[in-house]
Order: C-alpha cells, then sequence, then structure tokens
C-alpha cells in the first residue's frame, strides 16, 4: 500500500488507544476546505513522492512500538482507494495492532468488507454536508447512494464508529443543517469540527468562516437531540 506519511504517536485520534497515524496518498473528493492537500492533489503528490514510506518500514516501526501503542489509524487522503488496503490491515493486525480508519464512506463496497471481515475496530467517518448538497462541496461526482449506504450501515453498530462534520458558515446553512438532523438521526457519536480558513485545497475557502465555539455548542445541543453523544472537537 502507498503511504505518504506517518506520525509516530498520538493519543487524540483513536478514542481509548495510543496510537501512530500512517496517511495514504490521493483522494476521490476535492473538498475546497480540505487541510491534507499534500495527500490530495497529484501535482503535490508528485513533490513529495520521493519521500513515501515502504510498508516494510512501517511494519518494523510498530513491531518495536508494540507495549508502547496499541492503535493504528489509517487516514488520507481517503485510505479506501488503495487497491491493498486490506492486506496491509491484515499484516498490522497480525503485528498485533488495533485499527481505525479514516473515511469519507465514498467507497461503501470497501468499507463493508473490512467491516464484515472484522478488520475495523473503529470508523471515523466525514458526513461533510446534506445528500442535496454533497457533489457540489465535494468537487468530484461522488454516486451520494455510496455515502447513504456507508452512513446507514455504520449505524447498524457492527463496529464502534463516529460521524464527524467540519462547519463552514457559507457552506452550513440552516436548511442544510436541518437536513443533516435527519441523515444524522440515531447515530451513535458525532463530531463538530471547526473550520481553519488556512493551507486550504482551493484557495477561496480561505474567506470563509468558522462557526465560533459557542455557536458550535449551541449546534451540540440541537444534535444532541437525536444523536447519543454529540461533541465539539
Ligand atoms: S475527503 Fe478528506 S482528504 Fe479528501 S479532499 Fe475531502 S477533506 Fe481532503
Amino acid at each position: 500500500m502507498l503511504i505518504s506519511g506517518i506520525q509516530k504517536f498520538t493519543m487524540l485520534d483513536f478514542p481509548e488507544h495510543t496510537s501512530a497515524i500512517v496517511f495514504t496518498p490521493g483522494c476521490n473528493m476535492r473538498c475546497g476546505y480540505c487541510h491534507n492537500k499534500e495527500f490530495v492533489l497529484p501535482e503535490e503528490l508528485k513533490k513529495i513522492s520521493k519521500s513515501f514510506i515502504s510498508e516494510d518500514a512501517v511494519f518494523n516501526f510498530l513491531k518495536e512500538r508494540k507495549g508502547l501503542l496499541d492503535g493504528l489509524v489509517i487516514s488520507g487522503g481517503e485510505p479506501t482507494i488503495q487497491k491493498d488496503l486490506k492486506n496491509f490491515i491484515i499484516k498490522v493486525r497480525e503485528i498485533g495492532f488495533k485499527i481505525k480508519l479514516d473515511t469519507n464512506g465514498a467507497n461503501f463496497d470497501v468499507l463493508k468488507d473490512l467491516i464484515d471481515s472484522n478488520l475495523l475496530d473503529y470508523v471515523a467517518m466525514d458526513v461533510k454536508t446534506s445528500f442535496s448538497a454533497y457533489n457540489e462541496l465535494v468537487g468530484n461526482y461522488i454516486d451520494i447512494e455510496n455515502i447513504k449506504s456507508s452512513i446507514e450501515f455504520l449505524k447498524k453498530n457492527y463496529v464502534e464508529y463516529e460521524f464527524r462534520t467540519t462547519f463552514l458558515k457559507e457552506i452550513h446553512t440552516e436548511n442544510i443543517i436541518e437536513e443533516m438532523k435527519e441523515i444524522l438521526n440515531g447515530g451513535k457519536r458525532y463530531f463538530l469540527q471547526s473550520f481553519r480558513p488556512a493551507n486550504v485545497l482551493d484557495s477561496k475557502f480561505v474567506k470563509f468562516s468558522p462557526f465560533t465555539k459557542e455557536e458550535l455548542q449551541n449546534l451540540r445541543g440541537e444534535f444532541s437531540k437525536s444523536i447519543q453523544s454529540v461533541n465539539v472537537r
């Protein structure tokens, strides 16, 4: 599997686990507010392709850290576009690590297969906006039915999961938020994230506005009516 970067330690990204993060290159979306453009845009990836990390280097690192870390987060870009993601996860689990997958949910079949195969311990899925506004926000065409299927499948609780959204005032209007409440209704865990208008994939998003912490806390109250656990990150 292609690995474009590694963060060797985090206590924040995998709930109740000390973990490392590997980042995979490329993504099937183009969210203008994305902060990981160096792992998304092909022209940016070319610049760093020589520093990609081999699977073996990651496996050796994990073997050395056994007992100190217990989880590996696989993030991106979008990990589910990697053809050999499943084999990579199998090998990491054989070393004894738990797996958290960060995904945009656009490859439902891949996500379902990994969950059905008991290869994931935690999934964090971005739910970016209402279904009607999705394609405009994520830039590339994605099949919205896949997003819907991923959300509904995660809600069945076969694996621990969270939904998460980065909120921007120009995108997440009252109407959009109302639609999102319906989409997320019955969810288990949801995080509301603040947008940072810097280092974004599409420079026009630098002018977009984040919600204040107080506004996010108000939204938290709204979403809490129909989701078990809602927090601001
Ligand atoms: S799905 Fe994630 S990684 Fe891909 S463009 Fe959007 S924010 Fe960036």
